[in-house]
Parts: structure tokens; C-alpha cells; sequence
């Protein structure tokens, strides 16, 4: 308990999936929670399921791509607690599933603008308020596949953008007492994933994705084990990491060899001794 207590925390993307869970969980910790979506329902619900357990947390609608929106909206948030200790950069969209040449330039700008634009904007905006605020932490939700890729090319480029970006302004912003730092999923079931599966056309089900995709752990993270990283990486019992990558992935980034999920005993083909 109490690990944010005192602290305003900014979430962006927390009407649904990880930002969902990162604004709970901050919320039980004790930080006043702004919550940033373009979901205004899901936002709403949010806010009041965080009021019902007993914490604080304000609803915002604001677009992560819209420099002008971000702009408006943290000013608001800052005149509204009067400081701001923690920002969590965790909007994001999927997309960019094809080779480079058939991956159009509206489509790349529309992953970039969410993104890495959305980061950005919201550091640019918030850091003036950070600072006066004494300082904080910036945590920026990348990606396991912004580290090693895969299959949707400007997706995890936007995500290795992200990743490299983090350790940029860890350097810059060390004088503002600002730390950031980068988490990256591995596969989490949320809304995010299940709109993946069916637009490729698959029933969303864990045990399909697990098939394609080499996880040690044997099963996808739920919202809340990230959220766990986030926290930790936000709170000051983090005060001496900066810069650095925090890896939430199972183990599916270090994994040498293909790893089949349980339900296959054995890799396709090969007949057990
Ligand atoms: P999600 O779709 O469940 O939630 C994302 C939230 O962001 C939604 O509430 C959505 O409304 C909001 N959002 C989308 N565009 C926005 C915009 N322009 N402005 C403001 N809000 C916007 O997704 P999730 O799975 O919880 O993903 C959260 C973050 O984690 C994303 O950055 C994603 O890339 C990253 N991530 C997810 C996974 C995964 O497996 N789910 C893995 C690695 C990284």
C-alpha cells in the first residue's frame, strides 16, 4: 500500500487493458489518477470503479496523436492537482501487419502518430510540469517486438523507436530529475490482442496465439503483471533505474530454441525416443 501515495499520475490508454490496470493499481497505492483515453464509456467506467474502491482518478478525453488536445489536457490536469509526478505513455495501436511494400504511408503514419508521436507529445507537455513539480517518472509502454520485431513491421519499429527514445530522454531530462524508463510486453491478453486475432480473421484464443509464438512461460501475461512493472518503475523505490528496458515477456526474448506451448508435448515431426 501507499508505494504512489501523494503522487499525480498521468496514464494514458487507461479505459482498457494494461492502462486499465496501471491506473487500479496506482490508484490502490495512492496516487491521484488522470485518466486519458479517446474511450470516453470505458474511460468513465474506469473512473468510477477506482471512486467505488476508494481511490481518486478524474476522467479526460484526449487524443495521444493531437499535439494541440495534449497540450490543452495536461495543462488542465496540472491546474486541476497542482502537480504532476508520474507519467505513463501506454496508448497504443496495433497494425502494420504486411511486408514493407505493401504497407502504405497512411498506414505507418497512423501507427506512428499513436505510437510515438503520442509519447512524445505527452512528454513534451507534461515535462514543464514535472519538473515543477520537483521531478518524477516517465514510463513508456514499448513492446517485446520493438526489441527483437516480428511480423508487423511498423508496429515494432514504432515500439524500437519508442525503446531508443526512452534512453534519449533519460539523458536529457536527468537535470529535471525525471527518470524514464521502457517496459516491454510480451503477448498480454487484452482488447488490443483480441482485435488482432479477429482481424486476421482467427477466433480470438489464447491457445491459438501461444501456437505461433515461442513463450516460456507457457501462457500470455495478464494486464496486471505489467501493470506491477509500471508501478515499480514509477515509484521511487525505482529512484536509481534510468534509462533502462524492463522486459515483461515470459521469457519469450531469450528463449534459443523454440519453446511449444504445453498442450503440444513434442515439436511437429519429431517422434519422441
Ligand atoms: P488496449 O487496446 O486494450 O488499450 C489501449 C487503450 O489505448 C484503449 O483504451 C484505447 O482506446 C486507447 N487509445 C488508442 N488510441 C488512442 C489515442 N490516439 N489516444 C488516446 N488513447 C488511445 O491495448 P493494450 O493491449 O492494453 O495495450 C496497451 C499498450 O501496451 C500499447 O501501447 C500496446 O502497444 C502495448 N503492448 C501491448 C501488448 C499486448 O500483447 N496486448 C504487448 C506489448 C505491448
Amino acid at each position: 500500500m501507499d508505494r504512489v501515495k501523494g503522487k499525480v499520475a498521468i496514464v494514458t490508454g487507461a479505459a482498457n487493458g494494461i492502462g486499465e490496470a496501471t491506473a487500479k493499481l496506482m490508484a490502490k497505492e495512492g496516487a491521484k489518477v488522470a485518466i486519458v483515453d479517446i474511450d470516453d464509456a470505458n474511460g468513465k467506467r474506469v473512473i468510477k470503479e477506482i471512486t467505488a474502491a476508494g481511490g481518486t482518478a478524474d476522467f479526460w478525453h484526449m487524443d495521444v496523436s493531437h499535439a494541440n488536445e495534449v497540450e490543452k489536457v495536461i495543462e488542465e490536469i496540472y491546474k486541476k492537482y497542482g502537480q504532476i509526478n508520474i507519467l505513463v505513455n501506454n496508448a497504443g495501436v496495433g497494425g502494420g501487419r504486411s511486408a514493407p511494400h505493401k504497407t502504405t504511408e497512411a498506414e505507418l503514419d497512423r501507427v506512428f502518430g499513436i505510437n510515438l508521436k503520442g509519447p512524445f507529445f505527452c512528454t513534451k507537455y507534461a515535462v514543464p510540469y514535472m519538473s515543477k513539480s520537483g521531478g518524477g517518472s516517465i514510463v513508456n509502454v514499448a513492446s517485446v517486438y520493438g526489441i527483437i520485431g516480428g511480423d508487423t513491421p511498423v508496429y515494432d519499429a514504432s515500439k524500437g523507436a519508442l525503446r531508443a527514445m526512452s534512453k534519449s530522454d533519460a539523458i536529457c531530462l536527468r537535470k529535471h530529475h525525471i527518470r524514464v524508463n521502457s517496459i516491454h510486453p510480451g503477448n498480454v491478453w487484452t482488447p488490443l490482442f483480441e482485435q488482432i486475432e479477429k482481424s486476421l480473421g482467427g477466433i480470438p484464443e489464447e491457445s491459438d496465439i501461444l501456437g505461433s509464438v515461442r513463450v516460456p512461460a507457457g501462457r500470455m501475461a495478464r494486464p496486471m503483471e505489467i501493470a506491477w512493472g509500471i508501478l515499480f518503475l514509477a515509484s521511487d523505490e525505482a529512484s536509481y533505474v534510468n534509462g533502462s528496458e524492463l522486459l515483461i515477456d515470459g521469457g519469450m526474448v531469450d528463449a534459443p530454441l523454440p519453446v511449444y506451448p504445453p498442450q503440444i508435448p513434442e515439436a511437429p515431426g519429431i517422434t519422441p525416443d
